[in-house]
């Protein structure tokens, strides 16, 4: 069984229901739409069409919705624009148009401005009325909409753009899990969210500018979990950093017991080609290494020509790196969180797991909140987070090695036991007779109560 999540972006090549069913079937757990392309209506469909696909494929499966951003862009062309190096353009106003023109009022000449993920480059030369004259640097073809990236300079414009604020606002009704904040910056842009989207709904912090690296520790503590989103962090720090982040991003989200994604770029190839290159599965081998809770595929399942194949070439890279004698990275908790009952208990049920050579760890749980924790030990085996509430469930679905079954609501202790044991059962992670630890809380229906570990044969 997959431990590491995958999750798939959702785009004209993957929006049918067929398409859909299969990539869930073949080990998608995250289906993520993308709000900087289509409308409310075509966002709700897409999620009314993952969830339809799911239950064909009798899966769980949660919805992201990540958010446009203040993403500056080209503005649209009639025709791409041949850039020469040595030549003088303007960027704004009766030049190369841009979505955000006042993103580079006040730039100083020398500045470096990045065009389409940095394969293009100028330098600015000095302001003119609504924009900026700059040198190219690094020429090519300029398409319309390709991104702009001024890496080194704060970004003026808040995180959440109008259209962002109308997304989340609606996102529990159109039927999302979690939300992804991009080109965040300041932990309040992530409360700001968080009192948009209501209760519930996660909040995760996509970490690609300069800034939120500088403040990580602050933005992964006000978040529910966060995103290694690599291209935009390519172009905005210094590219060969990106690992470092990831690496470090990734240990602070598993001390805090949120849920990582390493993104973008992981099987590129496989937009054209049925097979990944060997550098991509090393990519997602070390991406599990390092403890990422899920990696993540963008343009290779919303565009590319072989969303199925990366699908199952994920799914099998991440498999083949667990099932190897790499062991993955543990932090360790937080000192703020060692201590705490539901911690203690967590750590418990993994070495008790481990001593008494248990197939799974079963977590009855309200909030989710015990299965997290259980599963930031990166135990070797399933946990199994039993829960009456679907959007847990769903939510779960992101969390590494975590398989969430819904259960109807116990009556007591004995209920509780055996329909979460039924559910493992049902979910393929154990056998009749053989053993597990079970995790729960009392009294019941009351979260943060995990205060109970016992072993149990499975009937
Ligand atoms: C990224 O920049 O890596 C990312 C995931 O964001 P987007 O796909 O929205 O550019």
């Amino acid at each position: 069984m997959k431990r590491t999540k995958i999750v798939a972006t959702i785009g004209p090549r993957s929006r049918d229901e067929e398409t859909l069913a299969a990539l869930i079937a073949a080990g998608v757990d995250v289906a993520r739409v993308n709000i900087s392309y289509g409308g409310h209506d075509d966002h709700a469909s897409l999620a009314q069409c993952v969830r339809a696909a799911a239950a064909t494929a009798g899966r769980t499966v949660a919805l992201l919705l990540d958010t446009r951003g203040p993403k500056v862009r080209v503005g649209t062309l009639a025709d791409p624009i041949p850039l020469s190096p040595g030549e003088e353009v303007v960027l704004g106003e009766g030049g190369i148009p841009l979505t955000h023109p006042q993103a580079v009022d006040g730039l100083a000449s020398g500045v470096r401005i990045l065009l389409a993920d940095g394969m293009l480059e100028l330098a600015v030369v000095g302001p003119v009325r609504g924009g900026v004259r700059c040198r190219v640097i690094r020429g090519g073809l300029l398409h319309g909409g390709k991104g702009v990236n001024i890496p080194g300079v704060a970004l003026s414009l808040p995180a959440l753009t109008p259209f962002d604020r109308e997304s989340l606002a609606r996102a529990g009704e159109m039927g999302f899990d979690c939300v992804a904040l991009s080109f965040v910056q300041r932990p309040e842009e992530l409360a700001e969210a968080r009192r948009i989207v209501g209760q519930g709904l996660w909040v995760l912090a996509k970490v690609e500018l300069a800034e939120a690296v500088r403040r990580m520790q602050e933005i992964v503590t006000a978040s529910d979990g966060a995103m290694v989103a690599r291209g935009d962090l390519g172009v905005e720090v210094d590219l060969y950093q990106v690992p470092l982040v990831q690496r470090r991003l990734v240990d602070l989200g598993n001390t805090q017991a949120k849920p990582v994604i390493v993104a973008t770029q992981m099987l590129r190839s496989m937009v054209d080609a049925p097979v990944p290159t060997r550098a991509e599965v090393a990519d997602v081998a070390n991406a599990v290494w390092d403890g990422a809770d899920a990696v993540m595929l963008s343009e290779e399942t919303a565009v590319g020509n072989h969303p199925l194949a990366a699908v199952q070439a994920m799914a099998a890279a991440a498999q083949a790196a667990e099932s190897g004698d790499v062991p993955i990275r543990v932090p360790g908790l937080e000192s703020g969180l060692v201590g705490e009952v539901s911690a203690a208990i967590a750590c418990a049920a993994g070495r008790v797991a481990a001593e008494v050579g248990a197939q799974a760890i079963v977590c009855a749980t309200t909030s989710g909140w015990t299965a997290r924790l259980v599963a930031s030990h990166r135990p070797s085996v399933p946990v199994v987070a039993t829960t009456p509430h679907r959007d847990v469930a769903r939510r779960l679905g992101l969390v590494w090695g975590v398989l969430p079954r819904e259960i109807a609501p116990a009556r007591d202790e004995g209920d509780l036991i055996h329909s979460s044991l039924t559910a493992a059962r049902e979910a393929g992670a154990v056998s009749p007779g053989d053993r597990v630890v079970f995790t729960a809380g009392l009294p019941f229906h009351k979260p943060g109560t995990t205060n109970l570990v016992r072993v149990l044969t499975v009937p």
